[in-house]
């Protein structure tokens, strides 16, 4: 029986892992659950799947979930606030913490979970993003076990050498592919009209509102640059990103000798979870058998970074390294919200970050502080610049 801690349970990614879950109640049982503001949704999932503990993020919505779960007959433990994340993702009677917590704010507890030499099954990217170079030694320092569920990282680590899922063994590029998003053929001249909603309707996946838009800028690969280059060690050079529309290749890796492996599916975001959830084993995820005749043409393009300037912000910031990824990152988290809170448009999110990295002091990202202390001000800067913004709107 594996124990499993879930942060962001309420979460596109916290959902999917407990629809695996419950596919297998032999194998898996759930410790812990997390949420931040959804107090309902997760006292429902703590009444289908009786965790002994939850957290969430305040005093208020604890106390919620308390009345709820009493009045339910459930004893699950309630408590709140970020230490009790990290508590529940170190904790002794947990095996595998799934770190789905969107943004900077999966950090610490994801952290944590490596720190306590956890089975880590990392989808939170940002929290890699930020503190690559310390995330990854706690990792080989207490002995955790660390699967990118991230599909494409997933997808790379499938077709790695399994003795060695690390850049190396005569690996020559790795090749991450992206579906283009929303707006991948659209005129350029009309991007800086569209709505939320708009950003967030992905043509092939249905998730979070902030990844969504993180799709449709290719923030999100270029996020994912970022990631593949501290989960594998590939140099910035050898990571090459593929437009393939239909979203069926999840990533490749091409070799010294010409071959190229790649991982095929339907996009579901349960195949990488429950790749994770049982690696090195394989389980049902009550995923749609892939059936390429009906695919109609697996199609692959380089990407346009005119139409996406945030990919080659995000190459930019692997390059200069230090704490340069921290301040993408929390440049284009505040963006991102400001656009989603429409106080700002779609184009100004690539704008602030540009802004915002060539303003930013560069420095090392080798201690924790060092790195909340950049994205603290990364965030400062970022909301001046959408103040700004907004008023001339
Ligand atoms: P969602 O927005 O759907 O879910 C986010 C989860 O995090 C929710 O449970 C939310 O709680 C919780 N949360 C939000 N803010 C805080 C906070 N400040 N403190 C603690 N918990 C918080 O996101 P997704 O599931 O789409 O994405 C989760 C992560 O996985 C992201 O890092 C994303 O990049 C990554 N990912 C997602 C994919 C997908 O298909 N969705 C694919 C690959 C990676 P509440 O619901 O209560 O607000
Ligand atoms: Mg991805």
């Amino acid at each position: 029986m594996q124990r499993i801690t879930i942060l962001g349970a309420t979460g596109s990614i916290g959902e999917s892992t407990l629809d695996v879950v419950r596919r297998h109640p032999d194998r898996y049982t759930v410790h812990a659950l997390t949420a931040h503001r959804q107090v309902r949704k997760l006292a429902e999932q703590c009444i289908a799947f009786r965790p002994a503990r939850a957290v969430v993020g305040s005093a208020e919505a604890a106390g919620e979930l308390q009345a709820l779960l009493r009045d339910a007959g459930v004893d699950t433990e309630v408590s709140h606030g970020e230490a009790e994340l990290e508590s529940v993702a170190a904790d002794a009677q947990t095996d595998a913490v799934m770190a789905a917590i969107v943004g900077a704010a999966g950090l610490r507890p994801t952290l944590a979970a490596a720190r306590a030499g956890k089975r880590v099954l990392l989808a939170n990217k940002e929290a890699l993003v930020m503190s690559g170079r310390i995330f990854m030694d706690a990792v080989r320092e207490h002995g955790a076990t660390l699967l990118p569920i991230d599909s494409e990282h997933n997808a790379i680590f499938q077709c790695l050498p399994a003795d060695d899922p690390r850049y190396g063994g005569g690996v020559a590029r790795v090749l991450l592919t992206a579906s283009g998003g929303p707006f991948r053929t659209r005129d350029p001249d009309t991007l800086h009209d569209i709505s939320p909603d708009e950003a967030c309707a992905h043509p092939n996946w249905v998730m979070g509102r902030k990844i969504s838009v993180d799709s449709a800028t290719m923030m999100n690969k270029g996020l994912e640059v970022i990631e593949a280059h501290w989960l594998f060690g590939a140099p910035a050079e050898r990571i090459e990103v593929l437009i393939h529309p239909q979203s069926i290749v999840h990533s490749m890796v091409a070799y010294h000798d010409g071959s190229v492996l790649a991982q095929l599916g339907n996009p579901d975001m349960r195949t990488p979870i429950a790749y994770g959830l049982a690696y090195p084993e394989r389980i049902d995820a009550g995923v749609t058998p892939l059936d390429l005749t009906l695919a109609g043409g697996l199609h692959f393009e380089k990407p346009d970074l005119q139409r996406f300037p945030c990919l080659g912000l995000a190459f930019d910031a692997l390059r200069a390294g230090g704490v340069a990824p921290t301040v993408l990152n929390a440049a284009n988290e505040v963006a991102v919200e400001a656009f989603l809170g429409g106080k700002v448009r779609f184009t100004d999110i690539a704008q602030l970050v540009a802004q915002v990295l060539q303003a930013a002091p560069a420095g090392a990202a080798d201690t924790l502080d060092a790195i909340l202390d950049a994205d603290r001000m990364a965030r400062a800067a970022a909301r001046a610049a959408v103040a700004g913004l907004a008023l001339r709107h």
